[in-house]
């Protein structure tokens, strides 16, 4: 697997599909390489861009196949999302879960509240609600 901090070749095609991302803030995973923005990633990302290196096999060619489904097909999209966002909500909820036991769980509620937001943000092009995104992710932390 590569790291590289620098806008990938496919940011343009990108764009053009989702108009909505911004450049400052979107990863891009593709085959055995996450792009990363100048700034860095968090382990939690690095979780989510890593589970799409899965999906895609790890493989440049199989890349092209997955990113075209993703771009035309809505439901695939969300599906590759779902699985995804869950990793990394998992992973960033056994990481910083306090001990208290109702912070923890008022931090769990924001998690997945967060969660649930960004999925159904405009930049996935309405892949999917906030209240079915919130559903989905429920049993996962
Ligand atoms: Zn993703």
């Amino acid at each position: 697997m590569k790291l590289k901090v620098r806008k990938s070749r496919l940011w343009k095609l990108y764009n053009l599909v989702f108009p909505n991302a911004d450049i400052n803030t979107v990863y891009i995973a593709f085959g055995r390489t996450i792009f990363i923005p100048k700034y860095g990633i968090t382990q939690d990302l690095m979780i989510h861009e890593m589970t799409h290196l899965y999906q895609q096999k790890h493989s440049y060619f199989y890349a092209w196949i997955w990113w075209f489904k993703y771009v035309i097909d809505k439901k695939f999209r969300y599906s590759q999302e779902l699985q995804a966002y869950s990793k990394q909500l998992k992973f960033a909820y056994q990481s910083f879960k306090h001990k208290d036991r109702n912070i923890a769980f008022k931090q769990r509620m924001q998690m997945k509240d967060s969660v649930a937001k960004t999925m159904s943000h405009p930049m996935y092009k309405g892949m999917v609600s906030y209240e079915q995104a919130r559903k989905d992710i429920e049993g996962v932390i």
